[in-house]
């Protein structure tokens, strides 16, 4: 299995940095989890795109994870020439979410299948509200859901995926709780939204200290890897965003919690498990 962060950013512009989204190949089954600002480029970029998708998993509606699935969905409905149907599963209101998204490219729908003979009818799609706890296959791969904390965004799920006998678990914004600790145990992967609390928490501007309360930090991603026996821990949507020299700061902040791996992404970072 092959964890690409196809991006690493926040709600925050960052030149070097898109919206959080990761895709997991695995095996000929490409998963798109998210589908932060300008995926579709760094899909592009990770020698991939939208047609060889196999699945698009949400975690949760907040628009930093969600702003990008119309080009995902348009980008997929052109390039496949409408022969494909492109699934999406996220958390309850997924599918409203999307329903809302197809009301507001009916103009370009309109326009694209009266220019173009290859194009019938508007994007194909199979959308899936699902329930903490399920479980379904996406060819061979395993998905399983458990319940995130995020509060006051509610509902908030993430996955944990099983491949020829690796695990991957990606579970989006989330403090640490029963729900990761169950998605990353044993996991050889386990990526994880993740701010510096030690930061953070001097800074006197409400916003910043509201972002604190639902999101987990380096300290706490570190913890959980290391009491759930997860081998390597990888940090994406990092608050606030590190440069290349804080690197090291950031591992260290992990590593005095957790013995093993700690990957520090960056957009098109590959993680091979
Ligand atoms: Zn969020
Ligand atoms: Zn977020």
């Amino acid at each position: 299995m092959e964890i690409i962060l196809t991006g690493t950013g926040t709600p925050i512009p960052d030149p070097n940095r898109a919206g959080p989204s990761t895709l997991v190949k695995a095996g000929d089954t490409q998963i798109l989890v998210d589908a932060g600002r300008s995926v579709v480029m760094r899909l592009a970029g990770a020698a991939t795109g939208p047609p060889a998708l196999d699945a698009v998993l949400i975690t949760h509606l907040h628009s930093d994870h969600v702003c990008a699935l119309n080009d995902v969905i348009t980008t997929h409905w052109v390039m496949s020439q409408e022969q494909a149907t492109l699934r999406i599963f996220g958390p309850v209101g997924t599918e409203e979410f999307v329903r809302r998204q197809m009301h507001a490219l009916e103009p370009d729908i309109a326009y694209r299948t009266e220019h173009h003979n290859f194009l019938e009818h508007g994007p194909q799609l199979a959308v899936t509200d699902l329930e903490p706890g399920d479980t379904f296959s996406i060819n061979d791969v395993m998905v399983s859901t458990a319940a995130t904390e995020h509060s006051p965004v509610k509902p908030t799920i993430g996955f944990r995926l099983e491949h020829d006998g690796s695990i991957a678990a990606l579970v989006g914004d989330t403090l640490p709780c029963d729900g990761v600790d169950e998605l990353a145990r044993d996991a050889d992967a386990y990526v994880q939204t993740a701010l510096r609390r030690d930061i953070l928490e001097p800074i006197p501007v409400q916003g910043v200290q509201d972002i604190l309360e639902y999101h987990s930090g380096v300290v706490d991603a570190a913890q959980t890897a290391a009491r759930v026996g997860a081998m390597r821990l990888v940090l994406t949507h990092m608050v606030p965003a590190p440069q290349p020299a804080d690197y090291p700061d950031w591992i260290a902040h992990a590593a005095a919690h957790f013995d093993g791996e700690v990957i520090i992404g960056d957009d098109l970072t590959s993680v091979t498990i």
